[in-house]
C-alpha cells in the first residue's frame, strides 16, 4: 500500500467502485480502473469546463484593465490554450463532475445525455 490518501468524489456507475479526481478524465471518455467500463463526465460539465477555459482569458484582461475589442482579442488568443488546460486539469478538484456511461468516439447518433424532446423526422 501506498498509504496515500485520496478522496473520492464520484463512484463508476457500473460497478459502484470509487473513482479518485486522479482517475477522472473530464472531456473524453475514460476506462473505470476496477471494471473497465467507458465512462465520461455529463455533457453539461464538459461544457461548462470549456466555456470557463475559453472566457477566463478575457476576464483576466478586463480586471487588468484591458476595455479595447483589439486588447481582449489578443488576450484571448494567447491566453486559451494555458486557460483550458489549466481547467480541464483542475477544474475537477473544485467542482466534482456527475458520471454518465461513455460512448466511444466514432459514436455518430446523438445518444448523449440529453435526449430530443420530439422526434421531428419526416416519415
Ligand atoms: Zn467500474
Amino acid at each position: 500500500m501506498s498509504g496515500r490518501i485520496e478522496k473520492s468524489v464520484a463512484r463508476c456507475i457500473k460497478c459502484g467502485a470509487p473513482l479518485s479526481q486522479r482517475n477522472i478524465w473530464p472531456i473524453v471518455a475514460f476506462p473505470c480502473p476496477t471494471c473497465g467500463a467507458q465512462l465520461q463526465t455529463a455533457q453539461w460539465y464538459r461544457r461548462v469546463t470549456t466555456a470557463t477555459g475559453l472566457l477566463c482569458p478575457v476576464a483576466l484582461a478586463l480586471a487588468a484593465g484591458v476595455r479595447t475589442w483589439r486588447g481582449l482579442l489578443i488576450a484571448e488568443l494567447v491566453g486559451f490554450l494555458p486557460s483550458l488546460y489549466v481547467f480541464v486539469n483542475f477544474f475537477k478538484f473544485l467542482v466534482p463532475p456527475k458520471l454518465v456511461a461513455g460512448l466511444p468516439k466514432d459514436a455518430s447518433l446523438n445518444l448523449r445525455d440529453e435526449p430530443k424532446s420530439a422526434d421531428s423526422r419526416p416519415r
